[in-house]
């Protein structure tokens, strides 16, 4: 007896659904790419639980016959090629005849569907078997609904994640299929909420906009390159909006959104030393390209693609990248004039400072009486050293001398000079602040004077509504502001209005990267805090701020380095000025 048979379909479709459904993010790439196939401008994505117990898409492409509507669902069945030589010029996104099987064979799909010129058809489908099919009314387009993903394959439905995991990898894939159709209006709902909406007006820039918000959007250059029959086309972002993963990141492949490590080195290349080990810059990019020099059918769900000459589309990549950061660096240089004011803080030289026609007081030295009993009072108390808690008093005596190229500034202090990382100190000082309140379960915050509102990705937004607890734990305290806003009223320490968003930001792909129980990540991400709420360098600071600055770590005394491990202060005595200048030998 033989014991090879030919699975029947009801199986082989299971199969062949293992590969292109994972998960319901699967589902609804091969659906939206399908209604943008069908030439649809217009779509409409619904979610309910991560996508698991429901989807729903609508488009107002070309709609389907009664005919074709039931010749879809099965296997290999597409209208999008004909022959083996239409595989060398694939044009549309779909062509292997899969997706519709696939889905309809692990769950329960709905479909309505209209074409020019026929009537309207509604279809039930159950594990991909049509149990009904009738007329239906309904606009030329086509509405799919595809409920209880993996109903009857249990094993798959184990690997799904949580609801909020799923929609996230659905939000990225909404996402992405947004950024390479600039041409198609997109609504995306989740569990009845408008998530996100691009209006399809072509920009690319009005893509990023909606999908990454302002700050994104402006920090872009756009890139532009044509040579050898490959066109670069899309944004790239400055430095400054640069991340800690690399999930901001796009490669489109003549419409079609791909994953390849060998374009990712070669955009990276191009911005070698702009930004520090760690970071990744954010890209959107588009390569067109004759179909014959790319391979998309390597693998089932298409994110990989095969170039006939890989190296040269790296190449394009790589210059079109380069030229464009080079030309965005000679604008910022040619726009650039040194402001034409003086340094805020009064230098204390002997005589008045002539700057711009201003005559600058001179502060005389301070001098100040330590009462150790009142040594916490804020903010222009008399200072002590923490490491002293002799009982009377003790005098410091220590000078402000001034700010030394916006970043340093010098004191006269105990017969040195000392020369004081401001960015560095500051950071340290936050740290402390910040750890010490830990170590005592003291809770934290700076109630902002007025609440600043910051919009975040959809992703963004959704990671901090997992974790609230967590940052309300910090020192924040926010609430939901809709469209992916949140109102934050307080934040962990006293970071300006500016600073919000970026600490904001920072945490979140902080967090991403950490695991609870990872050891040292509160330290982290107290770190982080700091370092975004301290002082830049490259800022002149007024002269009271330096003032409170230099109190807290002269009370401080011991620390001399900033929580990344870099000095705080360096110190000349005068002994060895005076060795220096010959004055002693
Ligand atoms: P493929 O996209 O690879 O052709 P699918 O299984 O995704 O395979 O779809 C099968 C066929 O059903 C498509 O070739 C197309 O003719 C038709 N179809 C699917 N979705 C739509 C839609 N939203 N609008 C119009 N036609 C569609
Ligand atoms: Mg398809």
């Amino acid at each position: 007896m033989s014991k090879i048979h030919v699975l029947n379909p009801d199986i082989s479709n299971k199969i062949a659904a293992g590969e292109v459904v994972e998960r319901p993010a699967s589902v609804i790439k091969e659906l939206m790419e399908n209604a943008v196939d069908a030439g649809a401008d217009l779509i409409t994505v619904e979610i309910k639980n991560g996508g698991i117990s429901y989807i729903r898409l609508t488009d107002n492409g070309n709609g389907m016959s009664e005919e074709d509507a039931k010749m879809a669902f099965l296997r290999h069945a597409t209208s999008k090629i004909a022959t083996s030589d239409d595989l060398e010029r694939i044009s549309t996104l779909g062509f292997r005849g899969e997706a519709l099987a696939s889905i309809a064979a692990v769950s329960k799909v709905e479909l309505m569907t209209k074409s020019d010129g026929c009537e309207g058809v509604y279809l039930e489908l159950d594990g991909g078997e049509i149990i009904s099919s009738q007329p239906a009314g309904c606009p030329k387009g086509t509405t799919i609904v595809v409920k209880d993903l993996f109903y009857n394959t249990p094993a798959r439905m184990k690997f799904l994640k949580s609801d909020k995991t799923e929609t996230g990898y659905i939000t990225d894939i909404v996402q992405r299929l947004i950024l390479s159709n600039p041409n198609v209006s997109v609504k995306y709902i989740v569990d009845g909420k408008e998530r996100l909406f691009f209006s399809g007006d072509g920009k690319l820039t009005s893509c990023v906009y909606s999908i990454y918000g302002r700050e994104y959007a402006k920090a872009c250059v756009e890139i532009q390159r044509y040579e050898n029959n490959i066109n670069i086309s899309g944004l790239i972002g400055k430095a400054e909006i640069s991340r800690g993963n690399r999930r901001f990141q796009s490669f489109f492949i003549n419409g079609r959104y791909i994953k390849n490590h060998a374009l990712t080195y070669a955009a990276e290349a191009a911005y070698s030393n702009t930004l520090m080990t760690g970071r990744f810059p954010f890209f959107v990019i588009h390569i067109n390209l004759p179909y014959e020099l790319v391979d998309i059918n390597v693998h089932p769900t298409k994110q990989e693609v095969k170039f006939s000459n890989e190296r040269m589309v790296c190449d394009q990549v790589y210059w079109a990248v380069k030229t464009a950061l080079a030309s965005a660096a000679d604008e910022v240089r040619k726009s650039f004039t040194p402001p034409a004011k003086p340094s805020l803080i009064a230098p204390a030289l002997s005589e008045p400072v002539k700057q711009l026609g201003m005559s600058m007081p001179i502060p005389p030295p301070v001098k100040t009486t330590l009462d150790t009993a009142n040594m916490m009072a804020e903010p222009y108390e008399p200072i002590a050293r923490e490491d002293d808690h002799a009982d009377g008093q003790e005098e410091i005596s220590y000078r402000i001398v001034g700010q030394l190229f916006d970043t340093y500034i010098i004191i006269e202090l105990d017969e040195k000079i000392v020369l004081i990382d401001q960015h560095a100190a500051h950071e340290r000082m936050i740290y402390e602040k910040l750890l010490k309140a830990k170590r005592e379960k003291k809770p934290i915050g700076q109630i902002l004077l007025s609440p600043v509102a910051v919009t975040l990705s959809p992703d963004e937004f959704e990671f901090v509504a997992e974790n609230a607890e967590e940052f309300f734990r910090l020192g924040f305290d926010f609430e939901e502001f809709g469209n992916n806003a949140i109102l934050v009223r307080q934040t962990p320490v006293n970071i300006g209005e500016d600073g919000v968003k970026a600490l904001i930001l920072e945490l979140i792909q902080k967090m991403q990267a950490s695991t609870a129980a990872m050891p040292g990540k509160e330290e982290e991400i107290i770190e982080t805090i700091s370092c975004k709420a301290a002082v830049k360098g490259k800022s002149s600071l007024h002269s009271l701020e330096i003032k409170a600055l230099i109190e807290d770590v002269i009370r401080t005394g011991g620390v001399n380095t900033c929580p990344h491990g870099r000095p705080l202060m360096i110190s000349i005595t005068k002994y060895e000025l005076e060795k220096m200048f010959k004055r002693i030998v």
